[in-house]
């Protein structure tokens, strides 16, 4: 994970990941789970962030990391062969997305087609 310069010092890789979790809607015990850390350390974590960040809120520092460019909040591309690269870039299982893994099937298809029409033009 990379780590990101903010106003008032840089963030950890233990800030981004609360910051990330946090931004996905996970609670303090739930993040606390998913990167196997203390409910204090997650809650000592969101408190610095959101002192490096300038924010006054949680709220805040997830909207100011999306400004910032920290945190990537544009609509994401889904049901196509970009869509599903797109997924394994941002580290994820693209066959966990429906529309993604049909529209790469799809994608497949349609280089499957264009061989065979390319060797049986030869
Ligand atoms: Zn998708």
């Amino acid at each position: 994970m990379t780590r990101a310069l903010a106003p008032g010092g840089q963030l950890t890789e233990l800030d981004l990941a609360v910051l990330q979790h946090a931004a996905h809607g996970l609670t303090i015990a739930a993040t606390a789970r998913a990167i196997g850390k203390s409910a204090v350390a997650v809650q000592d974590a969101r408190h610095r962030l959101m002192g490096k960040l300038g924010a006054t809120t949680l709220v805040h520092a997830v909207f100011l990391a999306c400004q910032a460019g920290i945190l990537d909040g544009r609509p994401r591309r889904h049901g196509d062969h970009a869509g599903y690269e797109a997924h394994r870039r941002r580290g994820e299982d693209p066959t966990q997305c429906e529309p993604c893994r049909l529209g790469e099937r799809a994608h497949r298809q349609a280089m499957r087609n264009r061989n065979n029409e390319n060797q049986e033009a030869a």
